[in-house]
């Protein structure tokens, strides 16, 4: 591990303050500190924000969910108005990682995880991400759990986190504080894809901290869920996952919203799922006919084709399990 100075901080200015000058923020440190020790990352400075205010899980007006950076994961899972208005959240957030790691890791620092891929731990080889211009190891190489949608050239990664499709899904917002003041991002334009610039992973400006993310009320009722496939029921990354919300009003779908995980280099919205869905009523063929559209624009590898397939059916089950016509 390379030499580094530590600062804790108290409050939001001082964090602020250290993030200025080029500290990165640390709180739970279950991904950091494993990259540090592989030296994956060097940062000069850790700036500790685990003591800051950012600890709340509050109803918005309207009947939104506003949930603190700092709130752990397992806290996140177990709270009650969570389990209430999106269990799509919290069982999004009881299938990743284990027991100990969902009680040190964060709301904002799971969003910021990175990849798992191998060629990007292994700092003898070639990856663009983790040092721009050298090339991608993955696309040659081994790439069996790597993405079939919005990958480029450049890097073929896939973004690991459950809750982050549960959030893409539900169109939430990453609220965000920084030198210039306070600003929300919406979750689609918070995580980019790769691009020319894997090394650039989050749209956030120098200093920025993440304070909350924020879903906004949807029409009620709303049954919601969270459906991971990997190749173990434990401590495992997803191969594929799904994440749906339905609004049925009168027998008839008024509104859905659909996302995918492990398939793509971000969560990946699924419109044209959604846009299937809605109008219709709920029924078996309905769920089969929209998951068909669920591997819309995937350009598979060498070594994941078998995703294309796997992700539909992830999306046929989910609907149904959610649409209760099992
Ligand atoms: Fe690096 Fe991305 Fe290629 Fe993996 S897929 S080796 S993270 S550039």
């Amino acid at each position: 591990m390379h030499p580094f100075s530590y600062t804790k901080v108290s409050d939001v200015g001082g964090a602020l303050a250290a993030g200025r000058r080029g500290g990165r923020y640390i709180a739970g440190g279950t991904t950091l500190v494993d990259l540090m020790r592989e030296t994956v990352e060097r940062p000069g400075e850790l700036v500790d924000i685990s003591a800051l205010p950012l600890r709340e899980v509050s109803t918005t007006a309207g009947g939104g969910l506003r949930i603190g950076a700092l709130v752990s994961m397992a806290e996140a899972a177990a709270h009650p108005k969570v389990r209430a208005t999106f269990p799509v959240v919290a069982q999004a957030l009881e299938l990743s990682a284990s027991p100990q790691l969902r009680n040190m890791a964060t709301i904002g620092g799971n969003i910021m995880q990175r990849t798992r891929c191998t060629y990007f731990r292994d700092v003898t080889a070639a990856c663009n991400k983790r040092r721009p211009g050298s090339g991608c190891a993955a696309v040659d190489g081994f790439n069996r759990s790597h993405a079939i949608l919005g990958a480029s050239g450049q890097c073929v990664a896939t973004h690991p986190s459950d809750v982050a499709v549960a959030f893409a899904a539900l169109e939430a917002t990453v609220h965000l504080q920084g030198p210039d003041g306070e600003r929300g991002v919406a979750f689609a334009d918070f995580l980019l894809p790769p691009g020319g610039t894997p090394d650039r992973e989050q749209a956030l400006r120098p200093g920025e901290l993440i304070t909350a993310v924020e879903i906004p009320a949807l029409p009620r009722p709303l049954r919601s869920g969270y459906l991971k496939v990997r190749d173990r029921q434990s401590y495992e990354f997803a191969l594929t996952s799904a994440a749906v919300a339905l609004h049925v009003r009168g027998g008839v779908i008024r509104a859905a919203k659909v996302a995918a995980g492990g398939v793509g280099t971000v969560p990946w919205k699924l419109p044209a799922v959604e846009r299937h869905l809605v109008g219709e009523r709920p029924s078996t063929s309905l769920w089969a006919a929209a998951a068909e559209r669920a591997a819309d624009g995937a350009r598979p590898l060498r070594h994941n084709g078998f995703k294309v397939e796997l992700l539909k059916r992830t999306v046929e089950r989910q609907l149904r399990v959610v649409g209760g016509t099992k």
